[in-house]
């Protein structure tokens, strides 16, 4: 009995099916849900492979076939929501009529749990770096034009070089390109480019080497991970988050998603721990948007400020958070993300817990 109930709360396994035109073959994934867009899919052609990846709640499905005929470089991907179903639609580099798809290469029509799979890699191009404080920078990756992905809000991939013959990798969050609609991005192909806010430590492993990229080197970049569900937010009337040096990255994306997209919001409360003022990352975008937008509010906290400092002090602690963390209205539906230095996130948690927050109400960014 007990294996049945958990059987009835697996998704059931996804199937596909193609057909082809003279000029086009497409491939169809039946997903058999509903909750599916265009994040939940992942395409890739590299080489003599071609992969799509879907995800479904915690499971993955993976097309992975060595196509029988050559195709052009660009495709395109289209999610019908309501029947839940996935199409990819190549373009063939001559008209002639396919016999079949290709042939299956490893793991291909498998539906396993995303833990068991490993994460797949595909080379991106630096377009740009940016200085943003004295040792934070934004980074612009750009995707071959044969991937699809979308990272999505709250989840980080991981990037990889190789240093001195040995593989590293380390995880990344991705951001918007900037806090504020009149800071636009430069033209560009729709959904290739990803920004990222990484800061440079000089004596780190993995952030020197990426620093030293020239633009146009390349740098291999995971499909995303994560455990944050944007669902969360939904009816979402107070949202308070939590950063603490570059763990204001996860913090982009889910402001920026708050502002624009959850009707029921009433107040955006960031408190941004730094050590001292320079460190402090988008400082003017936050006070410009606090100003421009009465919802948010942002207040920083230094560690380590200099004697002229007016703002608050010091580390996390009960009073600072206590002050913080007043609901809007009595019963008011609240989150709060946190995220930051572990020892930061593990105090910050501890602290919330105390408040009478309840797991519910908290999503905490981890490694
Ligand atoms: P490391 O080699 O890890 O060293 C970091 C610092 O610690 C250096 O100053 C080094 O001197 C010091 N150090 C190293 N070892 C020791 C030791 N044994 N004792 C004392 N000091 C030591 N970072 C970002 O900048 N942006 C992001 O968006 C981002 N997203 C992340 C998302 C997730 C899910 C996680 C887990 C981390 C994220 N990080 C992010 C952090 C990032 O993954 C790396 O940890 C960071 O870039 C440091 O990497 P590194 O190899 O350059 O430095
Ligand atoms: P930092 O050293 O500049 O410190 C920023 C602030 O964190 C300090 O001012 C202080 O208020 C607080 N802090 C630091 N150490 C603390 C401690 N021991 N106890 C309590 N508070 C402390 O921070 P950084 O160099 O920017 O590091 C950011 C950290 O965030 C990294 O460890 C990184 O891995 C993590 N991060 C995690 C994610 C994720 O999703 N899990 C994403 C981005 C960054």
């Amino acid at each position: 009995q007990v294996t049945d109930i958990l059987a009835k709360e697996d998704p059931s396994s996804p199937s596909y099916d193609w057909f082809q035109t003279d000029s086009l073959v497409t491939i169809v994934i039946y997903t058999k849900q509903k909750d599916i867009n265009l994040e939940s899919i992942i395409v890739d052609h590299q080489d003599d492979s071609f992969r799509a990846e879907t995800i479904i709640k915690d499971y993955s499905y993976l097309i992975h076939i060595g196509l029988s005929h050559e195709i052009q470089e660009d495709f395109s991907v289209r999610v019908v929501q309501n029947v839940g179903k996935i199409e990819i639609v190549l373009k063939k580099k001559e008209n002639t009529s396919w016999k079949c798809l290709g042939h299956p290469l490893e793991n291909h029509d498998s539906f396993i749990p995303r833990k068991d799979t490993g994460l797949y890699y595909r080379k991106c191009q630096l377009i740009s770096k940016e200085d943003v404080t004295h040792d934070t920078k934004l980074f612009c990756l750009m995707l071959p034009p044969s991937t699809h992905l979308q990272v999505p809000i709250g989840q980080h991939v991981y990037l990889k070089l190789t240093i001195t013959g040995t593989e590293i990798v380390k995880p990344y969050t991705p951001v918007s390109y900037s806090l504020l609609p009149e800071f636009k991005e430069p033209i560009l192909p729709n959904n290739k480019y990803i920004y990222f806010l990484i800061k440079v430590y000089p004596a780190g492993l993995f952030t020197p080497e990426l620093d030293h990229l020239q633009i146009g080197d390349f740098v291999s970049v995971s499909s995303p991970e994560g455990n944050f569900k944007i669902s969360t937010l939904q009816e979402l009337e107070d949202l308070f988050l939590l950063a603490a040096g570059t763990g204001f990255t996860p913090m982009v994306k889910i402001l920026n998603y708050a502002l624009t997209s959850i009707p029921s919001l009433r107040k955006v409360k960031l408190m941004f721990f730094n050590k001292t003022e320079d460190d402090i990352i988008w400082r003017s975008q936050l006070e410009k948007l606090a100003f421009k937008d009465e919802r948010f509010d942002v207040e920083f906290v230094l560690s380590a400020p200099t004697s002229e400092w007016t703002g608050k002090r010091g580390h996390i602690s009960p009073a600072l958070l206590s002050e913080f963390l007043k609901r809007n209205l009595d019963k008011s539906k609240v989150f709060i993300c946190i995220c930051g230095p572990t020892p930061f996130t593990e105090q910050g948690v501890k602290l919330l817990h105390d408040l009478n927050f309840s797991k519910d109400e908290i999503h905490s960014f981890t490694a």
